[in-house]
């Protein structure tokens, strides 16, 4: 689905010196690499200030705890996702509320989520699927009129924008995931939660440190974690962040190759669905569509032909066994029956783009 390797090969000569200079410099945790990465992190996506921490899933863990989410709580969030949107919720003690997403996007449907505020919401959580900005101004004035915050998934979302503002700055919190495969991806895991209020931010400082005071390092003020950022991510992540525009422009030229290449081909509810084409998209994934007789058709043509694809995601949350949950997802789980993501990435060639063609023309 990613070639890594072919990443590392094309930033080699930067990345020696880079390791080096961490080794070289003695700080392996924190540190000042770490802050130099989250003053960056923080100019490019616009926000007052970013933290780095262990993973995206501890970005929301941390973020939900900041926000004072805990057992009794309702958190109001989408059904299609990685697991761990919801299982930071469940880990609290909270109960994840469904809304349904929109069909075209794939994102939290801001027409539904009104009537599913309750006096316990205590926030609400939007996935930025795929690279796609959800509608957040839409998002916004609901949350806004319910005075209910917002915890944005950011974690395949890096860099996008919603009406030219980076995703990560509209609700009180940002998470973001640097897990490998992710378009800002560490060589390891790492995390980053954003926020433009100062007194968040004190609480997050201390609850990825766990809890201690900034002035007294053995003063524990809360129950926090253990999740901060190492230095040879951090540094790794300085050296990419610097090339992340170009290498989505990247993506989005090869988005535009697989419409040329898949042009033609019947569209509606019996044909093919692509992915929404609109500028602000990232493709953290290219997701096509199609009925579920054709998708196996497809999907055995891509296997015949070598081509890795994958099912994000084969099943709703709503459907998971390890969590209690309210809401139905009608729209999340017709798409959970129809999706297929095929490679994307800088490093695609064209030769893979011409087999899922192919192999999308005999599907039909
Ligand atoms: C990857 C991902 C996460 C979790 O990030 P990790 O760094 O792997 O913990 C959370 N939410 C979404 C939508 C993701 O894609």
């Amino acid at each position: 689905m990613l070639d890594l390797r072919s990443e590392v090969q094309e930033i080699w000569s930067e990345l020696q010196p880079t390791v080096e200079r961490v080794l070289r410099s003695g700080h392996f945790v924190g540190g000042p690499e770490v802050e130099e990465f989250e003053r960056e992190a923080a100019a490019y996506l616009g926000a007052r200030h970013a933290l780095g921490l262990n993973s995206g899933t501890d970005a929301l863990v941390l973020g939900l705890e900041a926000l004072g989410v805990g057992p009794g709580d309702e958190v109001v969030t989408t059904p299609f996702s990685f697991f761990a949107t919801s299982e930071a919720v469940l880990r609290l003690g909270a109960t994840p509320v469904f809304v349904d997403v929109v069909e075209e996007s794939l994102n939290l449907d801001p027409e539904l989520l009104e009537r599913a505020i309750t006096s316990r919401t205590k926030a609400i959580l939007p996935v930025h699927i795929f690279g796609l900005p959800a509608n957040m101004s839409a998002l916004m004035a609901v949350a806004d009129k319910h005075g209910v915050p917002v915890l944005e998934d950011c974690a395949q979302a890096f860099g996008a924008k919603h009406e030219g503002r980076r995703v990560g700055t509209f609700g009180a919190l940002g998470a973001f995931s640097f897990y490998p495969t992710k378009n800002l991806g560490a060589y390891g895991d790492g995390g980053l939660i954003t926020t433009n209020d100062d007194a968040h931010a004190h609480k997050l400082r201390s609850l990825r440190n766990h809890g201690s005071s900034p002035l007294n390092k053995y003063l524990h003020e809360d129950l926090g974690h253990n999740s901060r950022l190492d230095a040879l991510q951090a540094a790794v992540l300085r050296l990419k962040l610097r090339k992340l525009d170009a290498w989505d422009a990247r993506r989005q030229e090869r988005a535009r190759a697989y419409r040329a290449a898949l042009a033609g081909l019947p569209t509606g509810p019996d044909g093919l669905t692509l992915p929404p084409d609109r500028p602000e998209h990232r493709y953290h994934q290219f997701t096509l569509r199609l009925a579920p007789k054709r998708r196996e058709a497809f999907e055995l043509g891509l296997r015949q032909r070598g081509v890795a694809f994958s099912r994000f995601y084969p099943s709703p949350l709503t459907r998971q066994p390890a969590g209690a949950h309210f809401g139905e997802a009608p729209v999340a789980e017709g798409a959970c029956e129809r999706v297929v993501s095929v490679p994307i990435h800088p490093w695609l060639p064209d030769e893979a783009i011409g087999l899922v063609a192919e192999a999308a023309r005999a599907a039909f």
